[in-house]
Formats: structure tokens, C-alpha cells, sequence
């Protein structure tokens, strides 16, 4: 079953023509039938559209294939938040109703050049608010190890599709912890890349100044494959940075002897579950075993960080969203007037999370408040910087947990948005500071057996270094190559 296989073996067996990307395409679409009614991870596919990509690369590949597209004939899945030509764009929303994107965003633009089968539109929280997929206007994706539970989110569908075998590797966005907690939570990788690393361009913004695509994967090798076609300056992102791509795989050598790691102390604090501290200890023990040097160090804000992060990113989204009017895109529901037009579409269109973030943010943009919210959460963003980059000079990464808790249960905290907010502590700092994160599976809770993962987080442009120590950790331990049972379901 190809579709099982990872992005890398997939690749090789393609080149060698073991299998054809048709064979790969089929088999993803296949699995989606069977396990997908249990999940609801996908929103919508297009086989025809999938099965015409994939013979065209089988085409490529006939001829011998093409050095130029790394990604020839993989299928990749992509979050409902990010642009892809003639497919539905809906944010996980119905305030956009029948939108289909008249084009492509630059990092589908990419994938495609590097020969990729990009198929799929994957279930997301509603405008990416949301750290549990709960908040899609289209009903929640259930986690692949248990449907009981959730699979973490915004990029809730992106991980329960990775997990679930669905698909070889997703695209997601991460804005406060929306790739690395549902990779945590689904037992995947998550790659958050450095602000400014990978263009927006074609990416619904939810808070533009924090706002980052990244990858999905089965392995680190194949977060690293995808980071690699993806990165890149993008003159229609001016926030895109013109730094050299590196070659991501080629430098995964297994080696990190001598790397210096920090774990924050304020990380290591009350509301961390026994079984998540458990693994996290038995993570850092195998970094010591593998030559690095982990010391503690501490990042002394931690604890602002929700506020800040709950002001600045419902201050964007309540801009960005302004543009959801009943005029523009998607739906309209008509009105006497204008006014009344923009209050029935946005009333009907937009859910309760939604609506909560823009009156947040309208109200700590509004004249009066803007200097007591906004300005002062602009400030206390710099010192979270300052604490990151000040440890950066003396450690090379930083290790931590990627979520306090493993998957808890559908509904537990939907109703208590504040419950839900505490659960995103250890991303979020992350995004307010623009540097990468990374999670690799680090272990399971007993009953159920849920996964639990690891979080690195790096310098600014330091995935590399991440990729490497989530290689090296991933090749001594045996996570990875867990798969739910769901997974393994076949034809009959
Ligand atoms: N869970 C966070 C929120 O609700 C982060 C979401 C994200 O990264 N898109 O905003």
C-alpha cells in the first residue's frame, strides 16, 4: 500500500518504477474512502483532478524522470486556508460560501514545480482560531488514535491525515501552535518554519505578523523535503526573507555530539500531565545519549505570553477579516442597505469563535484602549524575542513540550474558549518571537495509547539545526514507526 509508505521511500520506489504515482494516488483515495468517514480530515478531494496530476508525472517518470522535481509524482495534501487553483478556499468557514480560488498561492506554486500531486482540502478551525478543529464550520476531525478525542489544531485535518496514512505529507499554517500541537497531539511531524522563511502569498491571513506555512510529515527527512521546495523568497511576500535556501535533507547526518540544548525551566511547571513530563525526560535522556549537552536555562516571560499573543493576533484578524463583507467573496445575505447587508452576511457566515476574536480585537484597536492593549502587548512581544534570542547565545536549540496534555476529548473544552487559549502555552512564544519550531513523536500516554510529542524550537533560519537533532532523535527511538490502528485498515 503506498500510501502508507513514507514521502522518501515513496520517492525511491517511484524513480525505480516499483510503483507508479498513479498506484500512489489511487491508494491515498482509496484509504480516504474507507477511513475518512471515522476521521474527517478532508473537506473535499478531486480524484479526477488527482488522477490527471498523477499521470502526468508518471509520464515524467517514464522518461526517466526529472532531477529538477524532488516530489515527482507524491501526493501532498493541503489545509483549507491555503490557495490552490480551480479547488474550493473556505477557511473552514461558510462565510465564504461557493469560493473557488482563481489561482494558486506561491507555495502550491512550488509544490507543483517540484512535481508534487497536490490534491485535497483538509478540515481546519474556523480561520485557523483554534486549537482543536472543533471551531470548523464543518463539523470537528476526529483523531486517528482515538475518534473519541480531538487531533489538536487549527491544522487538525493536515495532522489526522498524515497520521491516518491519507496522504504522504500536508501543508499547514501555523500561527500560534496550529502545525506543532496537532502533530504533537496526532503522533506526526510538524515543521513551523522561521517568519518570513515561506511566502503567505495565497494564504488566507488570520494575524499576518505571525502567520507561517509549514509541513506535515511522517518522518523529519520528509518535513525536510517539503520545507526544502517550499522555503524561499517570494517577491510577492515583502515579509518573505532572501535568505539562501539549504539543501534540508542532505544535511540530516544523525550526528548532534556536542549540540547544546536548553529546556526552559518555566516550561517544566505545573499543568504539565505526568505522562507528557514522563516522555519529555526520557526525550532529554537520549539527546545526553547521543553526544548533546542539555542544560536549563529560562525564558522569563513564558507567562505573558497568552495575553500577548490573544492581543495581537484578534487585533490582525479583526483587520483581516474585514474584508468578509457579503460584497467581495462567498456569501451574501441581502440587506436594505450596505450596513445591513455587511451585518447579515458577517452575522450568519462567521461562528461564535470568530466573532468573539473580532470584537476582541476591534476593542484593543479602539481608540482610548490602543495605547493599554495593543501598544503594551507590542512591547512585551520584543522582551519574549529578547528572551529567545538572548538564550540562543548559548544554546542551539531548545527543547520542550508541544502540548501540556495529550488529545482530550471532543467537547471537553469547547465550551470554556479560556481553557482552550491555556492549552496553546507552549507554541504560541514561538510564533511572537518569529523563530522555527519543530515536533517529533516522543512517546505515548498508556490507556488509551494517545502520542505525545516532542518540541524543538530554533534560532531564526535554524531549521536546519532543528531538522538535524529531530533527525538524530527520531533514528534512536522506535515512535515514528507507530501507526494507529485505523491505518492499517484494508480493502476486504
Ligand atoms: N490555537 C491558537 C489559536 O487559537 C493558534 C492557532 C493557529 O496557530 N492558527 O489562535
Amino acid at each position: 500500500m503506498p500510501n502508507r509508505l513514507t514521502l522518501s521511500a515513496l520517492t525511491a520506489r517511484l524513480n525505480r518504477r516499483q510503483v507508479s504515482a498513479r498506484d500512489a494516488m489511487q491508494a491515498c483515495l482509496e484509504h480516504i474512502q474507507r477511513v475518512d468517514g471515522q476521521i474527517h480530515a478532508f473537506l473535499s478531494y478531486d480524484p479526477a483532478d488527482a488522477l490527471a496530476q498523477a499521470d502526468a508525472a508518471d509520464q515524467l517518470l517514464a522518461r526517466g524522470g526529472d532531477a529538477t522535481k524532488p516530489l515527482l509524482g507524491v501526493p501532498i495534501a493541503i489545509k483549507d486556508v491555503i490557495a490552490v487553483k480551480n479547488q474550493p478556499l473556505n477557511c473552514g468557514s461558510k462565510i465564504l460560501g461557493h469560493f473557488v480560488s482563481p489561482y494558486d498561492a506561491t507555495v502550491i506554486e512550488k509544490l507543483r514545480a517540484a512535481g508534487a500531486l497536490v490534491f485535497g482540502r483538509l478540515n481546519m478551525d474556523e480561520f485557523a482560531m483554534g486549537s482543536s478543529t472543533e471551531n470548523s464550520a464543518f463539523g470537528p476531525t476526529r483523531n486517528p488514535w482515538d475518534p473519541t478525542r480531538i487531533p489538536g489544531g487549527s491544522s487538525g485535518g493536515s495532522a489526522a491525515a498524515v497520521a491516518a496514512d491519507e496522504c504522504l505529507a500536508a501543508l499547514g499554517s501555523d500561527t500560534g501552535g496550529s502545525i506543532r500541537q496537532p502533530a504533537s497531539l496526532c503522533g506526526c511531524v510538524g515543521l513551523k518554519p522561521t517568519y518570513g522563511r515561506v511566502s503567505r502569498y495565497g494564504l488566507v491571513a488570520f494575524a499576518s505578523s505571525l502567520d507561517q506555512i509549514g509541513a506535515f510529515g511522517k518522518t523529519v527527512r520528509d518535513a525536510a523535503s517539503v520545507l526544502g521546495v517550499i522555503a524561499g523568497h517570494d517577491p510577492r511576500d515583502s515579509t518573505s526573507v532572501p535568505e539562501p535556501v539549504p539543501d534540508y535533507p542532505a544535511r540530516l547526518d544523525g550526528n548532534i555530539r556536542g549540540l547544546k540544548l536548553g529546556v526552559p525551566k518555566e516550561y517544566l511547571v505545573g499543568g504539565l500531565n505526568p505522562e507528557v513530563k514522563a516522555a519529555l525526560d526520557a526525550a532529554i535522556t537520549e539527546m545526553e545519549k547521543l553526544g548533546a549537552n542539555v542544560v536549563e536555562i529560562s525564558l522569563p516571560h513564558t507567562d505573558y505570553a497568552i495575553a500577548t499573543y490573544y492581543i495581537i493576533a484578534t487585533a490582525e484578524a479583526s483587520a483581516n477579516l474585514a474584508r468578509f463583507d457579503g460584497v467581495r467573496y462567498g456569501l451574501r445575505i441581502d440587506g436594505a442597505d450596505p450596513i445591513e447587508l455587511y451585518g447579515r452576511t458577517r452575522g450568519a457566515g462567521f461562528g461564535p469563535e470568530v466573532k468573539r476574536r473580532i470584537i476582541l480585537g476591534t476593542y484593543v484597536l479602539s481608540s482610548g484602549y490602543y495605547d493599554a492593549y495593543y501598544l503594551r502587548a507590542q512591547k512585551v512581544r520584543t522582551l519574549i524575542r529578547q528572551d529567545f534570542l538572548q538564550a540562543f547565545a548559548s544554546v542551539d536549540a531548545i527543547l520542550g513540550p508541544a502540548s501540556p496534555t495529550a488529545a482530550f476529548p471532543i467537547g471537553e473544552k469547547a465550551d470554556d474558549p479560556l481553557q482552550m487559549y491555556l492549552s496553546d502555552i507552549f507554541t504560541i512564544s514561538c510564533n511572537l518571537a518569529g523563530i522555527c519550531g519543530l515536533v517529533v513523536p516522543c512517546g505515548f500516554t498508556q490507556s488509551p495509547k494517545l502520542p505525545i510529542g516532542l518540541q524543538l524550537l530554533g534560532r531564526p533560519f535554524g531549521e536546519e539545526t532543528l531538522l538535524r537533532i529531530g533527525h538524530a532523535y527520531e533514528q534512536a527511538t522506535p515512535w515514528h514507526n507507530e501507526k494507529p490502528a485505523l491505518s492499517r485498515q484494508s480493502a476486504a
